[in-house]
C-alpha cells in the first residue's frame, strides 16, 4: 500500500491522517473515512499530501456515523430538529 496519498484520490481506509502542507504550516491530524476522496487544502490546493497514522476500522463500521457526517452539511434542518430533541 502506497505511504503517501494526494488530494481527488479515494481515501482507502478509515483512520487517522497526518496532512502534510506545501510550507505554509505544519502537519496536522485529520479523521478520514474510507471511500471519501483526500481534500484539498483551501490554502496551498492540491499540494498537500496525506499519510496514513493509524487505521481505525471502527469508523468505516459505524454506518450511523459515516451517513450521519455526510448529511449533516448539507441538511442543517435535520441536524435542528436533532439538537432540539
Ligand atoms: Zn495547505
Amino acid at each position: 500500500m502506497p505511504s503517501s496519498f494526494r488530494p481527488g484520490e479515494k481515501v482507502p481506509a478509515s483512520g487517522i491522517y497526518a496532512a502534510l502542507h506545501s510550507g505554509h504550516r505544519f502537519s496536522h491530524e485529520v479523521i478520514l473515512l474510507r471511500q471519501h476522496e483526500f481534500p484539498r487544502c483551501s490554502h496551498c490546493g492540491t499540494r498537500v499530501s496525506f499519510e496514513l497514522i493509524s487505521e481505525v476500522p471502527a469508523f468505516q463500521e459505524d454506518r450511523d456515523l459515516t451517513s450521519r457526517r455526510i448529511f449533516e452539511i448539507p441538511h442543517p434542518e435535520q441536524k435542528a430538529k436533532k439538537e432540539s430533541a
